[in-house]
Parts: C-alpha cells; sequence; structure tokens
C-alpha cells in the first residue's frame, strides 16, 4: 500500500469496535487516501462513484462500510441483501476473502457465485439467505434465468472494475442486472477510468453520487526499471529464458497477448524445468485457484497468464514482469508493470517485442511519456522495431511452426504476412474470458436439466387456463379432420380476406361475416346443432326465401300439373 492519509486514522471513520478490531488485525494502522473519503460516505448511505485502481485499498473501502451497514438485519433464503459485481473470478474471490477477514467480528453469511464451480453448491447456499453476494455477471445471470435467485431485497449494489466490465463486454449483463434491482438501493461504482462510456454508465446506475478519486499507487516510472528487446519471432522463448537465468527473479508475472499463447509458453518453459504455473480464463475454476495458490504461496515462482486472469490480482513484491508479448493497448502495458514495484519496492519489467510490434511500443512509449530502454540479449540477434509496419495483426507461427491468431482472430505467418489488415484500435480485446467463463457454465448445457426446472418449464399463463385445454369441442375433433370437403374447397383456401383468429381456427372471422350478412345469432355455432363451431359456408349464406303461398294458389298450382287433391 503506498498512499495514506496520514491525518484521518480508522477511528475517526465511524467503524465500530469490531471493525475496528479486524483492521487492526489486518495490519492496517492508516485509511488509505480513498478509504477515509468513500467509508463515510458510504455509511451515510450515499452513492459513490470511485476511480481507483486495484492496490489503492478501494476493497475495504466498501467492504468495511458495507459490513457495518449490513450488521443490522438478516437476509432471506434466496434474497441476498448485497450484491457486488467483479468482472472476473479471481476478482470475486478476492473480494470475498476481504469480506472474511474484515468481517470475522460478524455473523454475516456470503455467497460467491462464479463460473467455473459447482451451481448446486452455490445453490444450497443461496438458499439459507446470504447477506453479501458475490459474482461475476454471467453466473448471477444465469443462478437468475434458473429462479435460483431474487434480486429484490438487494439494498446495497457495488460495481467494481466497470472499466474492465466494458472491456470484456460485460456491461449489457451488467445493465440486465440493475433492472432487476430496487430503484431504491445504494450504488457503489468503482472504475479504473472514467471516460465517457463508463460516465454514461455511473449516470444511469447512481444517484447523486459522491465522486472520489484515489491516484494510482505507483508511478510506474519511479519504481520499475523497464526494458525492451526486439528480436525474431522465433528468438522469444530463448529471448525469455535467458533474460529469466540471468535475472534474478524471485516471482514473477510472463504475460502473453492470448490464452492459447498462455498454454504454449507455458508447456514450453514446463519442458525447460522452469518452476512456472499458468492462469487463463479458459482453465477450470479449480486449476486457475491452484495455480494462483502456488504462485501466491511462492511454491511456483513462475506465472505466465493473460491480462484478464491476471487482471486486479493482490499479490505484493513481485520481483518482475515480462511481457511475451507486446501489449496491444498501451494502458495494459502499464497494468502489466504495475504488478511489480509495488509498495515504493523496485522492480524489473521486460518486454519482448518483434520488429512488427513497432506502432505499439510507439503508443506504449507515448503514454509513459519516454523511451523504454532497449537491451540486447546474448546468443539473440538484437533487431530493429518496424515503425511504418501496418502488418501487424501478431500472431505469427509459434517456434513450432504452429498457426496462431491474434486477439482479433487474424493469424499470420511468421514473418509477418501483408494480407492482414490493420487491427482496429480499440476492439476487440486481447482476451474475450466472459465468453470463455459463459462457455465454461456447464449446468446451463443440458436441456433436459433446463426443462426439467420447475420454475420455469410450466408457464404459468398456461395452468390458469385449464377450460381452454379441457374443452371437448376445441380439443383435436377427429370428425372435422374426417371431412375432406372442407378442406378441399378451393374457393375457401383462394379467400384472401380470410384470417385465422388467435386461436387458430375461423370461428370469429365466420362469425363477423353472419353479422354482415344479417343472420347474426341463427347461425352461431352454438345453434347449429352437430357442427361444433365451424358452420359450413353454405349454411350460413344468406338466400332470400320466395314468398310462402296460400292455400288457394297451391291447389291451382297442383291442378295445372295434372296432380288432385284427395
Ligand atoms: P485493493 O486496492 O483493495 O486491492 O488493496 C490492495 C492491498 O492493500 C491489499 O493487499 C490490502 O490488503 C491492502 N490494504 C488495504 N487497505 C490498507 C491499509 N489501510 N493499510 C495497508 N494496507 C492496506
Amino acid at each position: 500500500m503506498t498512499e495514506t492519509t496520514p491525518t484521518a486514522s480508522f477511528a475517526d471513520l465511524g467503524l465500530s469496535e469490531e471493525l475496528l478490531a479486524a483492521v487492526a488485525a489486518s495490519g492496517y494502522t492508516t485509511p488509505t487516501p480513498i478509504q477515509a473519503q468513500a467509508i463515510p460516505v458510504v455509511l451515510m448511505g450515499r452513492d459513490v462513484l470511485g476511480c481507483a485502481q486495484t492496490g489503492t485499498g478501494k476493497t475495504a473501502s466498501f467492504t468495511l462500510p458495507m459490513i457495518e451497514i449490513l450488521a443490522a438485519g438478516r437476509a432471506k433464503a434466496r434474497m441476498p441483501r448485497s450484491l457486488i459485481l467483479a468482472p472476473t473470478r479471481e476478482l470475486a474471490a478476492q473480494v470475498a476473502d476481504n469480506f472474511d477477514k474484515y468481517g470475522k467480528n460478524h455473523k454475516l453469511n456470503k455467497a460467491l457465485i462464479i463460473g467455473g464451480e459447482s451451481m448446486s453448491d452455490q445453490v444450497a447456499i443461496l438458499d439459507r439467505g446470504v447477506d453479501v453476494l458475490i459474482a461475476t455477471p454471467g453466473r448471477l445471470l444465469d443462478m437468475f434465468e434458473r429462479g435460483r435467485i431474487l434480486l429484490t431485497d438487494v439494498k446495497v449494489l457495488v460495481i467494481d472494475e466497470a472499466d474492465r466490465m466494458l472491456d470484456m463486454g460485460f456491461i449489457p449483463d451488467v445493465e440486465r442486472i440493475v433492472s432487476l434491482l430496487p430503484k431504491i438501493r445504494q450504488t457503489l461504482f468503482f472504475s479504473a477510468t472514467l471516460g465517457p462510456e463508463i460516465r454514461r454508465l455511473a449516470d444511469a446506475f447512481l444517484m447523486n453520487p459522491k465522486e472520489i478519486t484515489a491516484s494510482a499507487p505507483s508511478s510506474a516510472a519511479t519504481t520499475i526499471e523497464q526494458n525492451l528487446a526486439v528480436v525474431e519471432e522465433i528468438d522469444k522463448r530463448e529471448t525469455l529464458r535467458h533474460l529469466i537465468r540471468i535475472e534474478e527473479v524471485k516471482n514473477a508475472f510472463i504475460f502473453c497477448n492470448r490464452k492459447r499463447d498462455v498454454d504454449v509458453l507455458f508447456r514450453s518453459l514446463k519442458k525447460h524445468h522452469f518452476d512456472v504455473v499458468q492462469l487463463h480464463g479458459d482453465m477450470a475454476q479449480p486449476a486457475r485457484q491452484e495455480a494462483l495458490g502456488k504462485f501466491k504461496s511462492g511454491e511456483a515462482r513462475l506465472l505466465v497468464c493473460s491480462d484478464v486472469a491476471a487482471r486486479g490480482i493482490d499479490i505484493k513484491a513481485v520481483s518482475h514482469v515480462f511481457n511475451f508479448d507486446v501489449p496491444i493497448h498501451a494502458e495494459d502495458y502499464v497494468h502489466r508493470i504495475g504488478r511489480t514495484g509495488r509498495a515504493g519496492e523496485t522492480g524489473r519489467a521486460f518486454t519482448i517485442a518483434t520488429p512488427d510490434d513497432g506502432r505499439f511500443v510507439v503508443a506504449i512509449e507515448k503514454l509513459l511519456g519516454g523511451e523504454i530502454a532497449r537491451i540486447e540479449v546474448e546468443g539473440v540477434p538484437a533487431l530493429a522495431l518496424d515503425l511504418d509496419s501496418r502488418k501487424r495483426g501478431r500472431g505469427g507461427r509459434s517456434a513450432k511452426g504452429e498457426d496462431r491468431e491474434r486477439s482479433g482472430g487474424r493469424s499470420r505467418s511468421r514473418e509477418g504476412s501483408s494480407e492482414r489488415p490493420e487491427r482496429a484500435p480499440r476492439e476487440p480485446r486481447p482476451e474475450r474470458e466472459p465468453r470463455a467463463e459463459r462457455e465454461a457454465r456447464p449446468e446451463r448445457e443440458p436441456r433436459a436439466e433446463r426443462e426439467a426446472r420447475p420454475e420455469r418449464a410450466p408457464r404459468p399463463e398456461r395452468e390458469a387456463r385449464p377450460e381452454r385445454e379441457a374443452r371437448p369441442e376445441r380439443a383435436p375433433r377427429p370428425e372435422r379432420e374426417a371431412r375432406p370437403e372442407r378442406e378441399a374447397r378451393p374457393e375457401r383456401e383462394a379467400r384472401p380476406e380470410r384470417g385465422r383468429d388467435e386461436r387458430g381456427g375461423r370461428g370469429r372471422e365466420r362469425r363477423r361475416r353472419f353479422d354482415e350478412f344479417g343472420i347474426g345469432e341463427m347461425n352461431h355455432r352454438d345453434d347449429a346443432i352437430g357442427f361444433g363451431e365451424f358452420l359450413p359456408d353454405f349454411m350460413a349464406r344468406a338466400v332470400p326465401l320466395p314468398k310462402p303461398r296460400t292455400k288457394a294458389e297451391l291447389k291451382a298450382e297442383a291442378e295445372a300439373e295434372g296432380e288432385t287433391e284427395d
């Protein structure tokens, strides 16, 4: 933790004795700026728009006052009292850990609803009633759609890392979730950046918020020594191995732009006997947790990862960051290297570029406001960046010759084929973890299981119309089917004006025509016994009847035809 506010103390912020004890037990003596500003505001019940990133102490800035608020009251089954949305499983799990740490003197129940874990276990916890629900948007919606959860009792909503949610394509899910919450609630919205789109969301979700900004925990330039090697694509792995060997690497994040490359590089490093684990969005949750656990505990020294998976992971004292790929978005470079050099310690960052990465390196250096030091790696030919290159879609062939595609789904040859169009400036992001997360929802796939859901399958409105189902004359009527001449009438089929009524029959239309002809009730199906609802047209036609003849007229007619009455 780098920034604290020496003038404030936790005791001044309005937290209870139990919370102060938990804070002290965590080893914190002074609140960070965002904590000092946010905690009193949240305790007052006000909405917060927090511009802060991981490392500023923002998690405690909302969990501590939330625990205070939730201490009074009880949760009902399936109706959480507060909801925290986080973009990744790791981040959600980290927030859940914070709740355990700060809430240890309270009896609050929490549930962590994230993809890749047993849904039935999560449902069981929800059924017992939870005070705090911490979730990734995809799994939460899934739960909701299955009728496992009701969001109408949520009094406090936290949206954490909103900018990341935006990057990951989660905003529609978040908007839908927010639409399911009560309008009257307290909302705490955190984002590392406050671009126009984030502002739009904040305007939509928040009511008269207090805006709080906490600057980044460290200025990359001051505590991190940055280096860049430009080599041929095929030499990247050798370059990395060499750097790991010559540097005193205590522990290191190694970033790749794509999930698939994470796995390839992980296997390669393992083959070369490096102490390595991997982390990316396509891994099953237990494997992700195991990898993270090993890296956090120091059992594994190297973590090969994607941006999304590593986002927000709170690991202190990381000695090195290696960018095996130059990030496509300059700000990702800052996030990546910010994993090291935290809390005033020095860190070292190495980026391995190919000549085609020229534009991207230029963008990063522009953002940093200075050039990254170029280095040469022994035994590997050093190259120059191609600053005019418009052909980088990256990927290319790995040392083994596999075709690789970049995040934009394009591929290129090792030489950097020129048929690739230029990359779009912002989208798509290097990793689409939400997709993976959604795809990883095994519970959603089996159709039978979905249909078996008692809450969804029997539609209430259908149940509410038993009399329709029961009507004998409306059930499939064999005698109707048996009347071929009705079906076959060409003129009936040809009449375009005839519509079917909403019940799928022609009864209403026919009755309308009856009324038109002035026949009215006479020919209503109820009066024409034996025809059911569908009275043949000829019976409904208005036929002008001859004037009734008198007895004398009939006699005269008979005589004229030679017939006589007895
Ligand atoms: P966060 O920004 O919430 O991810 O927190 C970053 C790190 O700072 C976590 O390891 C916290 O445990 C730690 N931290 C949070 N608040 C404080 C504090 N007041 N003093 C010292 N460390 C803190």
